[in-house]
């Protein structure tokens, strides 16, 4: 059943105890309340309405320091389905390398493995209608699976695509039918009341864009609203706690990671291998070229110390200009300053003669960084609650696996004269910073880490059963659980893990 706070205020709840309560209705929090509603009574939390509005959503407002990020309201979606509403679908489960811990990653490691995850892979493939049909490859693709294969660098790869399943519109009329769902649109969780002890949830306080409260007695509490809002909660909920909530050791908003996405240079085609790469995507016929993802190999990643990595090279749609030979646009692509090379690219489409054939993309993952993280700042919303501000901050190690990944795929495309690669300046510079967002470095909005799991107390925020460590009945769903994130988009991997929650919760 879905009611509106708005309208029914507290009587919706009345006289009821349920068995599990959510805070959150995206993709974490649907999938958690669908799997539980076979067995047990579910109060499904959900601060936003069916759409999109200023109410809600001005709430997710806050303050940025460090790097730089996008607006922290334009970054999420704070209604039903949440931030489900406009993901881009792009799925991934985490790779076993993901999750082991690496002597040259401080901090990394998850103390469960794949092995755990797997037995929700099908159900977590069916839930985001995951297209598993593998695509043709093309037939130049072998040629560059066997250069990028030299030296053990990377390995073909292939992403997987939910349509994209926006949740609150899949599953909508199934928690309308639900007997063992209450869900509660514009229903703010404003506080969480523990016992006396400190030890066990009891209450939760639900507060309208009114300002009607009303509290609830709940068994147990999954909180579920997304890797920012997740560390917000808990360090707002500090009236018998000071520091917050699972904040005893200070990790509550720390080790916040993204997923990185550099745009790391342009190719040039050798010509045979540029035909080649043309007859599979002939201009004109509306077949258009598709990337190509080519993903690290462990033993290259352990040998040379980098993060997890995937490589994606992307085809231009017109290229081959029969009036340019190879040399023709090598000379325009070596000797051309920056700017001019870049309207060579930009005048691409246009159908003018151009240098480049095409370009490529290293998308990383973030190592674990203690600094890097979200606070509360002084600013309050209208509930009272404190803002955020995020301070995210990167490592060396994380400017120097793009550029080890750049290079190295440089050296391999040159070596097996498929053509030649200008790798971006940033990249071979002498120096270890990250720079900051701009059109060769982009975030995805990918919001990980920040209640990390680890089964020592003092290494992170939740258990392996993503239980706050020192609260017996208090579980945070979403990717601020990841310890290490790996290169893959989160919300596959969050749907797997949601399902697992759910047996857990079911069986305990
Ligand atoms: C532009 C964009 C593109 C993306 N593309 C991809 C992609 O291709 N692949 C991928 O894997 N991921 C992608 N993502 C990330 C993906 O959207 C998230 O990983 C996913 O939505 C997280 O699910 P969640 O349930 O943990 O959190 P959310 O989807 O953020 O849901 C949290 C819910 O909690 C509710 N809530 C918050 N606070 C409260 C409160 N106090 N009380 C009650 N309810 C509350 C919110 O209203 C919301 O409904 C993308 C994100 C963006 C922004």
């Amino acid at each position: 059943m879905i009611l509106d706070f708005a309208e029914t205020g507290s009587d919706a709840l009345a006289g009821r105890r349920f068995d599990v309560c959510i805070v959150g209705a995206g993709p974490a929090g649907i999938t958690i309340a669908r799997a539980l509603s076979r067995d047990l009574s579910v109060l499904l939390l959900e601060a936003g309405g069916f759409e999109l509005s200023a109410e809600s959503q001005q709430i997710y407002q806050g303050s940025i320091s460090g790097r730089g990020y996008y607006d922290l309201d334009t970054a999420r979606l704070r209604y039903f389905g949440g931030t489900s509403n406009h993901w881009g679908g792009r799925c991934q489960a985490l790779d076993a390398f993901d999750f082991e811990a690496h002597p040259y990653v401080p901090h990394s490691g998850w103390p469960i493995g794949k092995q755990d995850l797997d037995p929700y892979l099908g159900q977590a493939a069916r839930i985001v209608d995951l297209d598993l049909v593998e695509p043709e490859p093309p037939a130049f693709r072998s040629q560059l699976d066997q250069a990028l294969a030299t030296g053990g660098f990377a390995h073909p790869f292939t992403f997987h695509w939910s349509p994209p399943t926006v949740f609150g519109e899949k599953f909508r009329m199934e928690i309308e039918q639900s007997a063992n769902i209450l869900c509660l649109l514009h229903a703010n969780l404003t506080d969480i009341v523990l016992s006396e002890s400190g030890s066990a949830v009891t209450d939760v306080e639900i507060t309208g864009y009114e300002l009607a409260r009303t509290k609830v007695p709940v068994r147990r509490l999954v909180i579920a609203a997304g890797g920012m809002e997740n560390p917000r909660i808990l360090l707002n909920c500090n009236r018998q706690m000071k520091a917050g909530l699972g904040n005893q050791h200070d990790l509550v908003g720390r080790f916040f990671a993204e997923h990185f996405l550099h745009r790391c240079g342009w190719l040039v085609l050798e010509d045979d291998f540029g035909e080649a790469v043309s007859a599979a995507f002939p201009p004109g016929t509306g077949v258009r070229p598709r990337k190509l993802y080519y993903a690290a190999n462990r033993g290259f990643a352990l040998q040379r110390e980098v993060l997890d990595f995937v490589v994606t090279v992307v085809p231009r749609s017109k290229f081959r200009d029969s009036n340019n030979s190879f040399s023709q646009r090598l000379r325009h692509a070596i000797c051309a300053p920056d700017w001019l090379s870049e309207s060579f690219d930009f005048t691409f489409d246009d159908g003018a003669p151009t240098c480049y054939d095409g370009f490529f993309i290293v998308e990383a993952e973030q190592a674990p960084n203690r600094d890097s993280r979200i606070t509360l700042n002084g600013e309050r919303d209208q509930f009272g609650w404190c803002r955020l501000n995020l301070d995210w901050r990167a490592l060396p190690i994380d400017k120097r696996t793009a550029a080890v990944a750049a290079t190295e795929f440089a050296t391999r495309f040159a070596e097996h004269n498929l053509g030649r690669v200008r790798v971006k300046d940033w990249l071979l510079a002498d120096d270890s910073a990250v720079p900051p967002l701009s059109d060769d470095v982009a975030a995805s909005c990918h919001h990980m880490g920040t209640t990390r799991m680890a089964d020592d107390p003092r290494r992170g925020v939740v258990d392996r059963n993503c239980r706050v460590h020192g609260i017996s009945n208090l579980y945070v769903a979403g990717s601020s659980v990841f310890p290490t994130v790996g290169f893959a988009n989160p919300t596959f991997s969050i749907v797997q893990m949601s399902l697992r929650l759910a047996d857990h919760l079911n069986g305990g």
